[in-house]
């Protein structure tokens, strides 16, 4: 059956690229790619030879009605992002969509994404997390979208863009508390990767004691909220007066 496989793709390391990836981009009649140039190269590197056609934030619609008129002619095609798992911060959630509601099978072929391999190596795991991905670029805006997390007790996954990497923990810090810790994590799975576990209110320091730790690519995640006493507190304290008034 023709089908659109959503294809996850490196993040920087050709090696995170699964055989079955390869496969699919190699057997499918068409690929769509955010960047046709950026994805050629990824192709190259391993023999791929496909027709590429342009699928990126302003040309998704256009772009999906394409697609789906190739599934009709009995082709299948893949999507991909520039890097990790499309329609994660990425294009093509509207494309799955109008795939779907024309009937046709997608089909995940999962792999890298930089927000699951971050929260992976932080620890803070364990519960539920939160995707929150780019915050607003403006200070004012960006203090508003954190301070409805505050409470949350699952971790929180941001995506941030390395010139506003210090302002973002600055807020980070001012919303959440000096004590919350935070995974610094950047250019995962390529050479200069690195990931550090702090206290938001060591972070800024952190991030200026040397001048690569604000380059190239980053996820923050943050702890979660400690859970909140008050209810649980005051429930606890109504019931032991109860118990000592019971015969
Ligand atoms: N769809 C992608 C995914 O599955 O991770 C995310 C695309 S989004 C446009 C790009 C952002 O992902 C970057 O700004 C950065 O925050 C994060 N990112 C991508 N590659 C990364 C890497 N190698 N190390 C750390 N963060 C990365």
């Amino acid at each position: 059956t023709p089908s659109l496989y959503v294809v996850a793709t490196p993040l920087g390391n050709l090696g995170d690229l699964s055989p079955r990836a390869a496969a699919v981009l190699g057997a499918v009649g068409a690929i769509a790619a955010e960047d046709t140039r950026h994805s050629q190269r990824l192709l190259d590197a391993f023999g791929i030879r496909a027709r590429l056609l342009a699928l990126h934030e302003h040309n998704e619609r256009g772009a999906a009605e394409q697609v789906i008129r190739l599934l009709g002619e009995g082709e299948s095609v893949a999507l991909i992002s520039d890097a990790g798992t499309p329609a994660i911060s990425d294009p093509g959630a509207r494309a799955v969509a109008r795939v779907r509601e024309a009937g046709h099978p997608v089909i995940a072929v999962p792999g890298p994404c930089a927000a699951v391999a971050a929260l992976s190596v932080s620890g803070f795991a364990g519960g539920g997390f939160r995707f929150v991905g780019f915050l607003p670029p403006r200070s004012a805006a960006r203090r508003a979208a954190l301070a409805v997390l505050r409470e949350d007790a699952d971790a929180l996954v941001f995506y941030e863009a390395p010139h506003r990497i210090a302002e973002c923990v600055d807020d980070l810090r001012a919303e959440f508390g000096a004590q919350r810790r935070v995974l610094i994590a950047r250019e995962l799975t390529k050479l200069h990767e690195q990931s550090v576990l702090l206290p938001l209110g060591e972070a800024a320091a952190w991030l200026a004691s040397d001048a690569n730790h604000v380059r190239g690519e980053f996820v923050l995640v943050v702890e979660g909220a400690p859970p909140v006493e008050g209810l649980d507190g005051e429930a606890e304290r109504v019931l032991g007066l109860l118990l000592e008034e019971l015969p």
